[in-house]
């Protein structure tokens, strides 16, 4: 190994994600300041027929971070700079694109737009993911008419095997081949198969050193959020009221308390919708999410405090749920998008864990998916004691081109299934959730708790029509199986 890759590794490192639930000692462990050192990290390895894996914030519950050989800290990469004019097409001129070093965080990302009066234009409840970690894992925030990370991105660049660099675009790209031919250490390939492959794929096609993202004009949004019981809400979703809201409003989505308290669940739902006109120059953020649930939701000691709690006397869980929700009411907060699209404290990032689900957004499912969710509780605290320890939130996501999206050419719901990581039967009801929930054509959020899919291949060849054509392109990208990782193995996403 040379002199540079020395200088900038460590051996003996152990990595963990946020939550401590995947640990690793990677062989090195890899802090590139830029391409040049990435291609030295690929040629290193493939000299050794050894597997590279970046890894971003760690916030994935699942194995798809984990990796055994070198694992790559990308957080020095971290500037975002707007895509040059003179390289893109004639016909994308007037939308706004900014070229975003893979290892920013989304934070640090939305305060370099903020600056430039640009925005991204969705993002999920939190900012602390890096946006190339977002994107490997198809994350998504809320609104039926709102991209998630994979449809924001109009570009990739990686450092593919071979040291090879490639920015990669659907085939009527943004790009304009002719002006970017000046630039020819990166190779340009503008196919919709290769890019809607590697946009979701977990770092299994390359490392991705930069992208391009369309971002909008900065732009401010007005929250509301209000609070109603299960059997209202029901019914507004059986006679089409509710569906209506999530199609009328910009961002719609709802939390529902598991547990039945006064013989009904309570739900607090969100709406929140992209002010117009924006607002002038000098406005201010005005009124405000309460004060007491923004504290607790960023004290890890509070949390911790909970769970001890919990893990004495787990039925008191139930109430805390039902005083969470109370406390998320909002009369009328107004303030710059990522502000009001953020949702939670710092203090989930350790503590909160979960499987999520993708399905058809259509009412009749929502009502069948919560209602299932809701006997298991039941039936687990009666039978068993085990008490779920979250709220359990829904959001609507418009479909996604991505080959391995679980948004994949449709409307779809997202149900997250949170618990307490640490507090009793975490992982077990977890477990049982998405055995129950993929029943039910729950696809499981490649990020979050997911294991269950290691054991069901064909769910995952039936429930991801372009699977096949995504195991073919990573074939041909990574010949020596350089990307590859055990998480993709155990999903039988390299045969
Ligand atoms: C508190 C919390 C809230 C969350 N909220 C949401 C939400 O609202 N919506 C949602 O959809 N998800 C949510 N998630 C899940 C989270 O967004 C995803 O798991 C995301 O992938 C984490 O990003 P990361 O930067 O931590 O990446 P990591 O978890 O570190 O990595 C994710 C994947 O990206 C790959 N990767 C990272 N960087 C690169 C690179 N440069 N090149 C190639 N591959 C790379 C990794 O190898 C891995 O496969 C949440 C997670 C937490 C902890």
């Amino acid at each position: 190994m040379d002199l540079r890759l020395k200088k900038i590794s460590r051996t003996r490192y152990t990595w963990h994600n946020a939550t401590n639930n995947m640990i690793t000692n990677p062989l090195h462990f890899f802090y590139p300041e830029n391409e040049k050192d990435i291609q030295a990290i690929v040629a290193e390895a493939e000299s050794q027929g050894l597997r590279v894996r970046a890894v971003g914030s760690g916030h994935s519950f699942s194995e798809a971070a984990k990796g055994k050989d070198f694992l790559l800290d990308m957080k020095s990469m971290r500037n975002a700079f707007r895509y040059e004019a003179s390289l893109i097409k004639a016909s994308f001129q007037t939308q706004n694109y900014v070229v975003a070093d893979a290892g920013i965080t989304i934070r640090r990302l939305n305060r370099i737009l903020d600056k430039m009066k640009l925005a991204l234009q969705n993002m999920g409840a939190v900012d602390f993911q890096t946006v190339s970690g977002a994107l490997m894992t198809g994350t998504h925030g809320t609104g039926i008419k709102q991209p998630a990370f994979p449809d924001m991105v109009r570009a990739i660049r990686i450092v593919a095997t071979g040291g090879e660099l490639i920015q990669i675009e659907p085939t009527e790209g943004i790009t304009d081949p002719i002006a970017h031919a000046q630039n020819a250490d990166i190779k340009l390939i503008q196919d919709d198969d290769i890019f809607y492959s590697n946009v979701l794929s977990f770092g299994g096609m390359g490392i991705v050193y930069q992208l391009i993202l369309e971002v909008a004009p900065w732009f401010w949004i007005q929250e509301k959020r209000y609070l109603q019981n299960w059997t209202a809400l029901k019914q507004e979703l059986k006679d089409g009221r509710f569906m209506q809201k999530v199609e009328e409003n910009d961002f719609v989505a709802f939390r529902v308390n598991p547990h039945k308290i006064d013989g009904d669940h309570l739900c607090s739902i969100v709406v929140q919708n992209i002010l117009q006109p924006t607002p002038a120059l000098g406005f201010w953020a005005e009124g405000k999410r309460n004060v007491i649930a923004g504290i607790v939701s960023n004290m890890e000691f509070l949390i911790e405090g909970l769970i001890r709690t919990i893990n004495r006397n787990p039925r008191k869980i139930k109430k805390r749920i039902q005083l969470s929700l109370k406390y998320s009411r909002v009369k009328n907060y107004m303030d710059k998008s990522f502000k009001v699209l953020y949702q939670h404290g710092a203090a989930v990032l350790r503590y909160g864990i979960s499987s999520e689900f993708a399905f058809d957004a259509k009412a009749g499912k929502v009502i069948d998916v919560l209602e299932t969710i809701f006997e298991q509780t039941k039936y687990l605290s009666e039978y068993a004691d085990l008490y779920h320890s979250a709220h359990i939130p829904v959001r609507f996501v418009m479909p996604s081109k991505a080959y391995l999206s679980s948004a994949y050419q449709r409307p779809t719901v997202y149900i997250d299934v949170p618990t307490l990581f640490t507090s009793i039967g975490d992982y077990e009801i977890l477990e049982r959730y998405q055995t129950m929930l993929m029943k039910l054509d729950g696809i499981p959020h490649w990020g979050k708790m997911n294991q269950m899919m290691y054991l069901d291949h064909p769910f995952i060849q039936s429930h991801f029509p372009k699977v096949q054509s995504w195991i073919k392109v990573r074939n041909q990208m990574d010949p020596k199986g350089t990307f590859l990782n055990d998480f993709i193995v155990k999903m039988g996403l390299n045969e």
